[in-house]
């Protein structure tokens, strides 16, 4: 795409708002505001994890995630076939959070003159990595020169019966709120990394000491997406009444998925998974683990809700987990702490405004 250039008064106007000031979530409502959708085919537009298309006997879903360097990842410690393998794997989790299959992906990368052809031949090493591993199709993308860092931008195609959507807007009171595998792990992961990389800069002679913490670091660097549960609840017959996945934290998708819903929510801190590592290097760092389960971002989980009668399907699976329940909208949202007080959830989320 050719460069345009923005007159400088388009930009500047006499009232100045600041984007931090409204936040992510803020600043895509107001878009949203103006968008008027005009094709019959877009089923489902802006507001949730990725937007539904009519394609006749089935539809499509589709999403877009976008990297920078320096915002999302920090090259001294983020290998490049990681970083290639979770840019297609955060895409892919926003798929499968509609419950649909991945088909294809689109790739395009912004580079500064840092990069040699072998540095983008390690970063698609991992993009290829995660094509493989997840069924899906590059197909094509954009290549242009970056002033700044490296960006990539993935955009994930997927497909699903029309029925099978997984919406944030579905859960019912009295559904059972469910998530998979841990959480937490990718935050305490990163303030790992963090921590390592500053003794080094301190010190390059220090080698960093990263053995012990290879499951918390794995969850930040090369998260995987949760494909496989969506391929299990298709054999099991279970179709989530409302599904979305955990990229800002617990407590801002439970949020997310009230008030799309129109529902409150109950959750139980004994009922909320988490890995022993994570919990332990959360102590280390002097966190505190629930904190880190409920506000920590980029675990890539998927948390769905379920109608009680499919309760019994799921309830053996090693990977699922039950933590709470839908409640009436005035309920509000609670955290039931383990000696029995409810405490409200407050939605922190991540924050790069
Ligand atoms: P996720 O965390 O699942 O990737 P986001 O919070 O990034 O979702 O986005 C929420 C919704 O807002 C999605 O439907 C997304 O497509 C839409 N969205 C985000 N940024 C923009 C933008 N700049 N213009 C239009 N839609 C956007
Ligand atoms: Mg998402």
């Amino acid at each position: 795409m050719r460069r345009s250039v923005v007159a400088r008064e388009n930009i500047m106007s006499e009232k100045r708002t600041e984007i931090s000031d409204l936040g992510e979530f803020g600043l895509i409502d107001r878009l949203n505001e103006k968008v008027i959708i005009k094709n019959k085919s877009s089923l489902k537009g802006i507001g949730d994890d990725a937007a539904v298309i009519d394609a006749g006997d089935h539809v499509k879903v589709v999403s877009t995630d976008l990297l920078m360097e320096g915002v999302h990842f920090d090259l001294s410690y983020a290998p490049l076939p990681h970083l290639g393998f979770k840019a297609v794997a955060v895409n892919v989790s926003d798929i499968a959070a509609m419950n649909a299959i991945p088909k294809q992906i689109t790739v395009s990368i912004a580079l500064s003159n840092r990069f040699s052809l072998e540095a983008v031949e390690a970063l698609y090493e991992g993009i290829y990595a995660a094509c493989d591993h997840y069924g899906v199709d590059l197909i094509g993308g954009d290549t242009t020169a970056s002033r700044t860092g490296l960006a990539i931008s993935i955009t994930a195609i997927g497909e699903a019966k029309k029925e099978q959507i997984s919406y944030r807007s579905g859960a019912k009171e009295n559904n059972i709120l469910c998530v998979t595998g841990d959480l937490g792990g990718a935050l305490v992961g990163l303030q790992i990394l963090e921590r390592e990389k500053q003794v080094f800069l301190a010190n390059p002679d220090m080698k960093p000491d990263l053995e012990k913490y290879t499951v918390v670091t794995g969850r930040q660097l090369r998260p995987d997406a949760r494909m496989d549960i969506v391929h299990e609840l298709r054999e099991l017959g279970v179709v989530p009444t409302s599904m979305m996945d955990i990229s800002d934290g617990l407590a801002s998708e439970i949020f997310h998925i009230c008030k799309l819903s129109g529902v409150g929510a109950t959750i139980y801190e004994d009922k909320l998974p988490i890995d022993k590592q994570t919990f332990d290097t959360a102590v280390e760092l002097n966190l505190d683990p629930i904190t880190c389960v409920l506000n920590g971002g980029e675990d890539y989980e998927l948390l769905f809700t379920i109608d009680q009668k499919d309760f019994d399907k799921l309830e053996k699976h090693p990977d699922v987990h039950f933590i709470g329940h839908i409640t009436k909208p005035e309920d509000g949202k609670y955290l039931v702490t383990k000696s029995g007080t409810a405490v409200q959830i407050k939605a922190q989320g991540w924050k790069h405004f």
